[in-house]
């Protein structure tokens, strides 16, 4: 058992975890899975977008780097033209310090890009996605169109209010969900049409607050209705006002809590531990990947073939051999710690670095070789001074391990860290986090109360767009955009008085977090293989004291599919 230097928890490390650590030439880990996972994910500032100035042009861009950023900030398109150099910015590698102060003092010189957001169409607002069009603060998604609103989707398209979806269309408030059309409110269904508040559904259409149901039709609280009578009964819910789709969601999550919930989405998968995983082999702690996701652990969301990669968010594409990594684009290899460093190989410590071949702490590199510090080398020359530099860092205890995350250019609560570790300022500047003082947003700037805003969108007048609401939560002030309005009407959903931030973080509420407890099958019915309690254990995202019925694969089958 090792002891986290930072938690002080006991933690283990497996012989396969081993096996990945020599395989990487890099020591046993010092920190757990979650301060690895907090010491990575202060590099990726998601969500906070600020308005402030290009440091090259002077024009206002959306950034996620705020106004009082000690770092050198260029807008998008500038930093992807060819108007600098960053190997100019290139420093002598100096043996008599460590590699963190030398890299501190680059990332200090280097532009970095104001926001990541790659081959997208009409998405200025979203930030670590690429090839969306026509999207609005969406965030860590893929190739999706007029998604409003939507963190981690792929392929989604005219959808608002999504977490953890893919191939949905005309879809609202949905979480880990896949392959739905006009559906709302809804958590684990896959193949749903025209339905609300659904749990656990597959190939169900006009269905309202179901759970568990298979290939059903019109369907509320699991009871079967004559289209007739649907149609009746859904008028009763009064599902276009607000106060009808408040009722219809109480009396949902209450009998949610009588669902079998199976202990974890697990499709197509061989020894493999986590949630929401798609053909994983011999992979665990990992977290939404989909698609031929091998040898790896410890990783959130992406997948589409990562073999041998530990510690990553954002991590697949072909990624072969990757250790802390954050965005690794397409078909990278033999990275550790890169973050947003896509389509890079035998690449050591870079910040957004891409289509690179042999660098180590480098920042703002394209299409480059042999480089450290951003100092460009010979391939001999690099050939002698890797070896040496890398030694070094394993001398001064650097070399496998995250780097400080005051190198971070984010405050912790600025970030992803923060999210899956809340924590005070206080505690943070204690343990060698950065704060942001001021984060994006106004208050007390509304034209409107949400006592204001009326129950149904047919009574919402256009002007709304140019009206500023404050959140019935956090009092933090949003808009409604053109493009949002035309949606609300087209599916007739009141207008949302929660602001983005508070809809996203009660979406994440709702969906189990990130962390695995060993228990036991709760099955006791009869008819199963076992008589009394199912004695079948696994590692689950139920959290031991939580009141769901959580089944094994077996029960579930026998009770649901
Ligand atoms: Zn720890
Ligand atoms: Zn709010
Ligand atoms: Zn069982
Ligand atoms: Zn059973």
């Amino acid at each position: 058992m090792n002891s986290c230097i930072q938690c002080k928890a006991d933690f283990v490390i497996s012989e396969q975890d081993k096996q990945f650590y020599q395989k990487m030439d890099v020591p046993e880990p010092v920190l757990c899975m979650y301060c690895r996972r907090e010491h990575l994910f202060v590099w990726r500032n998601q969500r906070n977008l600020y308005s402030r100035k290009c440091d090259k042009t002077g024009k206002q861009i959306i950034s996620v780097f705020s106004p009082n950023s000690p770092y050198v900030v260029y807008d998008r398109d500038t930093w992807w033209g060819d108007g600098w150099d960053p190997l100019a910015y290139g420093q002598e590698f100096d043996f008599s310090k460590n590699f963190a102060e030398q890299y501190d003092a680059l990332l200090h010189r280097v532009p970095m890009v104001g926001i990541f957001n790659g081959n997208c169409e009409n998405s200025q607002y979203c930030n670590h996605v690429g090839e969306m069009k026509d999207c609005y603060l969406a965030f860590a998604s893929w190739t999706s169109r007029k998604v409003l609103y939507g963190d981690n989707v792929w392929d989604d398209d005219t959808c608002a209010d999504m977490l953890e979806t893919a191939s949905c269309s005309g879809c609202y408030e949905l979480i880990q969900s896949t392959n739905c059309f006009n559906t709302k409110h809804s958590m684990n269904v896959e193949r749903c049409n025209d339905s609300w508040f659904l749990f656990d559904c597959k190939d169900c259409t006009d269905c309202i607050a179901c759970t568990n149901l298979r290939n059903k039709q019109y369907h509320i609280f699991n009871v079967p209705y004559s289209r007739e009578e649907y149609g009746q009964k859904k008028q009763a819910h009064n599902l276009d006002t607000r106060s009808g789709i408040e009722q219809t969601k109480k009396q949902f999550q209450e009998m949610k809590k009588n669902a079998i919930h199976r202990f974890a989405n697990l499709i197509k998968c061989e020894d493999s531990t986590g949630d929401n995983l798609v053909g994983a082999k011999n992979s665990h702690d990992c977290f939404t990947l989909r698609e031929n996701i091998v040898d790896s652990a410890y990783c959130i969301n992406g997948g589409s073939t990562m073999i041998d990669v530990y510690d990553g968010y954002g991590v697949g594409a072909q990624l072969e051999r990757g250790y802390y990594c954050v965005d690794s684009g397409v078909q990278g290899g033999d990275l550790i710690f890169g973050v947003v460093v896509w389509g890079c190989q035998y690449a050591y410590y870079n910040y957004n670095c891409h289509a690179c071949f042999e660098i180590i702490g480098c920042t703002g590199l394209r299409n480059k070789k042999y480089c450290i510090l951003n100092k460009q080398y010979s391939q001999e020359e690099y050939e002698a001074l890797k070896p040496r530099v890398i030694e070094h860092m394993r001398k001064t205890g650097e070399w496998g391990h995250p780097l400080p995350p005051l190198l971070s250019p984010f405050g912790h609560n600025e970030t992803l860290a923060y999210e899956y570790t809340p924590r005070t300022k206080e505690e943070c500047l204690a343990l060698g986090f950065k704060w942001q003082d001021t984060l994006p947003g106004s208050f007390g700037k509304e034209t409107k109360n949400p006592e204001d805003l009326p129950e149904t969108i047919s009574e919402i007048p256009d002007s709304i767009a140019k009206e500023i609401l404050a959140c019935k939560q956090c009092a933090k002030n949003y808009k409604i955009i053109t493009q949002e309005l035309q949606f609300y009407r087209s599916k007739n959903i009141p207008i949302p008085l929660f602001c983005p931030q508070c809809r996203y973080d009660a979406r994440r509420a709702l969906r189990n977090p990130h962390q695995l407890w060993r228990r036991q099958c709760m099955c006791n019915r009869a008819g199963h293989e076992h008589t009394g309690r199912c004695p079948i254990e696994f590692e689950t995202t139920y959290s031991p004291n939580r009141p769901e019925n959580v089944f094994c694969e077996a029960c579930y089958r026998n009770e649901v599919v």
